[in-house]
């Protein structure tokens, strides 16, 4: 814990699946682990990972098997390996960020064997943004905690020595551990607390068909706007946890791009913000899991304006 992010002669080998590096794998990197890449990429076909590729890669030095909560294609999923890495005693640690909703995943990845998993508190619980919640082992969780302490004390007089000095688990207090950079206060730690009681008591279904219906007052804003197709995106061939409509713009009729529209949406009063999962196919998101009732009004409008703003609207 002392030498960390040096690693030298430590288990410091993450396993992870090709498919499950993301921007956010950085993250993994930061203690000092190194990522042992495996599996092939370009599925469907023979573009996918093979548990054997998996196993293969484990060693004396490998601390755990990372993977990423999503749709990602070709990987093996969550329960094989586990199986695979608790044949080796290695920890599965589970990136389930933006796994929420569906509500029940808080305990299903826990309940399919993960070590470890790791929930955004910011996204679609509504805490701080600077909070989240890590569920597990017991043991691993500790870990966590100790990397955590800030701490002006002695072996004797540390409150936990008896849990951790006196049974010979440390030989001393740990001190700035390298999650010191990422320490949660108590504001966060009370934000989170409240919004958890509130995501967990929340009607889950009857607020999706509620964003569904904000989308929707926007989509008919619209139908008239040429040069635009805006439509749901459908749950079965877009599997999406919560409503999403797609905004598709013929930038040629419209005579400005995506980029210039999004910038203007951003820009202007009110602040709208899109989802810019679309930009490659030339179209802009929406989702409705941050408006409060009445504000798809403001949002249809302001579109229209930025939409028609060439004078092209009918
Ligand atoms: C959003 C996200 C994160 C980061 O979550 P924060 O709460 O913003 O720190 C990590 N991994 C994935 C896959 C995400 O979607």
């Amino acid at each position: 814990m002392d030498r960390l992010p040096e690693t030298t002669g430590l288990r410091d080998e993450i396993i992870i699946q090709r498919p499950h590096l993301t921007a956010y794998t950085h993250a993994l990197r930061l203690a000092g682990a190194k990522l042992v890449e495996v599996g092939y990429l370009g599925f469907p076909g023979q573009g996918m990972t093979w548990p054997w590729q998996i196993e293969a890669a484990i060693t004396a030095r490998t601390a755990a098997i990372a993977y990423s909560f999503g749709n990602a294609p070709g990987v093996v999923p969550l329960a094989a390996v586990v199986a695979i890495a608790h044949r080796h005693g290695v920890p599965v640690i589970v990136d389930a960020a933006a796994a929420l909703p569906p509500v029940e995943n808080l305990r299903a990845l826990i309940a399919a064997g993960a070590d470890l998993v790791a929930f955004s508190g910011g996204k679609a619980i509504g805490g701080p943004q600077a909070s989240g919640i890590l569920v597990g082992r017991a043991a691993l969780i500790a870990s966590v905690a100790l990397q955590h302490q800030d701490m002006d004390v002695y072996p004797e007089t540390w409150t936990w020595r008896g849990r951790y000095l006196e049974s010979g688990v440390l030989p001393g207090p740990p001190h700035h551990g390298i999650g010191r950079p990422m320490k949660v206060g108590k504001e966060e730690i009370v934000g989170l607390v409240v919004a958890l009681r509130r995501f967990l008591a929340r009607d889950h279904a009857a607020e999706r068909e509620a964003q569904r219906r904000q989308l929707e007052t926007i989509i008919v804003a619209l139908a008239d706007v040429r040069g635009v197709e805006a439509a749901h995106m459908n749950e079965r061939t877009f599997p999406r946890p919560y409503p999403t409509a797609c905004v598709r713009i013929d930038e040629m009729i419209i005579g400005r791009s995506v980029e210039a529209i999004i910038n203007a949406l951003i820009d202007g009063e009110p602040a709208i913000a899109v989802s810019q999962n679309f930009l490659h196919e030339r179209a802009i998101g929406l989702v409705a899991s941050v408006l409060r009732p009445g504000e798809e009004v403001t949002v249809a409008e302001r579109l229209r304006t930025v939409l028609s703003e060439c004078g092209h609207s009918t």
